[in-house]
């Protein structure tokens, strides 16, 4: 790998980085050089493991993004880990299944609360310090294939990443000309525990694989290499995309 894609010396705060996608990303940045800062309700001792053994430092600040936190303390407690922070992934998301005409209000508001309120307040948080460092910084969303598309039953997802979509857009044209590169990446049908309903669903299961071009479940490290990019200096140039990784569905 050239030495645009490297971070050494760079500190990453990832969100949900206990498992799935965002365990992924953390090992990646790590591997590619990063410390790392897990933000999670849950204990991310594998990811820990994992990091610590690549020789980076790894610090967890246990949080509910669902419970409205406040964000400014969430970075402050990362800059005081490793005395400041260069990389943001929002990462952490979750999805409820029920038809609109039954979808209650707390379903909407869980998912809006993790997916988009918590989103858009670390940016925010990690924004103005990159800004006040004059160091710039990158920050990167994740959004989903439901960015573009409607999906089906999952309204307040759908809701919530087609805001994420417009939201990653927002910031960029605010932060693009003062070095901070704001994108997203829009995973494709990934196996994790997000995706387990899907995958336990023999009909939806048959449907989605016969319509993806690559004829497989995405991985979470397929995911985790395109943040490793947009995390790095070869990414410099790129401001206000949503990157799919998807195995080739949106293409279809
Ligand atoms: P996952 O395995 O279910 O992991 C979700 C992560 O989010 C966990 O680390 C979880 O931590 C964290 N999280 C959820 N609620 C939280 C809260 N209230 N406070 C703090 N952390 C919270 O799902 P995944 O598939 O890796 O998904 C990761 C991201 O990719 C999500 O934004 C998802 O929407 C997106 N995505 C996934 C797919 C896919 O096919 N899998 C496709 C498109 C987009 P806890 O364990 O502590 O709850």
């Amino acid at each position: 790998m050239s030495n645009a894609f490297k971070l050494e010396g760079k500190v990453a705060v990832v969100t949900g980085a206990n498992k799935g996608i965002g365990q992924a990303i953390a090992v990646a940045l790590a591997g590619a050089g990063a410390d790392v800062v897990s933000v999670s309700r849950s204990a991310p001792d594998e990811t820990e493991a994992a990091i610590t053994a690549l020789g980076r430092r790894f610090h967890h600040v246990a949080c509910d993004l669902g419970a409205r936190p406040d964000a400014d303390a969430v970075i402050g407690e990362a800059e005081a880990a490793f005395g400041a922070i260069d990389i943001l992934v929002n990462n952490a998301g979750i999805i409820r299944r029920t038809p609109a005409t039954e979808f209650s209000e707390k379903d909407w508001d869980d998912v809006l609360d993790v997916n988009l309120r918590a989103t858009f307040f670390l940016c925010q948080a990690a924004a103005r310090r990159f800004l006040a460092s004059g160091n710039g910084g990158k920050i990167i969303n994740i959004a989903s294939l439901l960015s573009f598309q409607g999906g089906i039953t999952v309204p307040s997802y759908t809701a919530s990443k087609h805001a994420v979509a417009g939201v990653t857009r927002a910031l960029a044209n605010e932060w693009a000309s003062q070095g901070i590169n704001v994108n997203a990446i829009a995973p494709g049908y990934i196996a994790t525990d997000n995706t387990q309903a899907l995958r336990d669903n023999e009909v939806r299961n048959r449907e989605i694989l016969g319509r993806i071009p690559a004829g497989r479940w995405g991985n979470a490290d397929d995911i985790a290499q395109a943040a490793v990019f947009l995390a790095s200096p070869a990414a410099n140039y790129v401001h206000g995309t949503i990157l799919p990784v998807d195995g080739g569905w949106l293409a279809r």
